[in-house]
């Protein structure tokens, strides 16, 4: 039932859903993904392997996180993103922005949204970049959420067992703080696009922005309830504080050690696989317009954050 999307093309129907994503009224869902994500796979290998050459090309810094000996994740920087721990507060800095995907091997779009974005190079000038393309590569080798030990990575956070999550964690106390954290994910359940928005600081939210700009290319759940949680428009705002959850997802880690401003964007994975790598490539570019918009309307202090590091 899987359909293997090519590398650096996209198919027929993905063509004709292309056409149909400047309706977004009528996208339909597939009803196909129940119980699980029952879509099109993706050759991870040639993604990641069109992220670095993309990566490359435009003058970014490759890193590969080594995690076990056959084991490795890719990290890419760009410059602006090269500033060390003890620079981090200068006063004419530029906005840093970190991006990751694919912790679950059952989400395509991620990687395939964020090889778009760096094939299209078209971020704001002067932004420092963080760019983790794939956190899971044996979760897609295995077309599922979880790594090759049944772990579901993002729940490691707190207390990380898997190698990938300890290597990842490890590679990020290295990097400095974020102004902004984008992890970009799929759900099967979603009757739309969704986000969540860590923002403990109470700061102009980039969420309303995101979700009218997404919805020109895909639909929005509007459900009140999501994932169990209260939602309204699209935006779930997560009450609890992370302290007391047991099991952190990524974004619990960052907006404790990271950052201050996360958003965890879900493309609906029961819709077609054009409109959700659309989905997440416009909610990246629109946020990152956003930050860039505030940057530089707003004194920088309003960013550093009282737990920035
Ligand atoms: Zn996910």
């Amino acid at each position: 039932m899987s359909q293997s999307v090519s590398p650096s093309s996209v198919s027929a129907s993905e063509r004709s859903t292309l056409n149909e994503i400047s309706r977004p009224g009528q996208i339909r869902r597939l009803g196909r993904n129940l119980n699980g994500y029952f879509g099109e796979t993706i050759d991870l290998p040639s993604i990641l392997a069109d992220c670095v050459a993309a990566a490359r090309a435009h003058g970014w810094t490759v890193t590969e996180i080594p995690v076990t000996e056959t084991l490795t994740l890719s990290a890419l920087t760009r410059p602006g993103a090269l500033v060390t721990k003890d620079k981090e507060a200068t006063e004419n800095r530029s906005p840093r922005v970190y991006i990751s995907t694919g912790i679950h091997g059952d989400e395509p779009a991620g990687p395939l949204a964020v090889r778009q974005l760096l094939q299209e190079n078209q971020w704001p000038a002067g932004f420092g970049l963080w760019l983790c393309p794939c956190l899971n590569p044996m979760a897609f080798r295995l077309n599922r959420r979880e790594n090759a030990q049944g772990v579901d990575l993002n729940r490691q956070y707190l207390h990380p067992a898997a190698a990938e999550t300890s290597a990842h964690i490890g590679w990020l106390e290295r990097q400095a703080a974020f102004d902004l954290c984008l992890c970009l994910h799929e759900d099967w359940e979603a009757h739309g696009f969704y986000v969540y928005e860590l923002n403990p600081d109470n700061r102009a939210s980039f969420a309303p922005d995101m979700v009218s700009q997404v919805a020109g290319v895909c639909p929005i759940d509007t459900s009140e309830v999501i994932e169990g949680r209260p939602a309204k428009h699209g935006i779930i705002r997560p009450a609890a504080d992370p302290r007391e959850r047991p099991q952190w997802p990524e974004s619990f880690y960052l907006v404790t050690h990271k950052t201050r401003l996360s958003y965890t964007l879900e493309a609906p994975s029961d819709f077609p696989l054009a409109s959700r790598v659309a989905a997440l490539v416009v909610g990246v570019n629109t946020t990152l317009t956003s930050l860039e918009r505030q940057w530089k309307s707003l004194p920088r202090s309003s960013f550093d954050g009282p737990s920035g590091g």
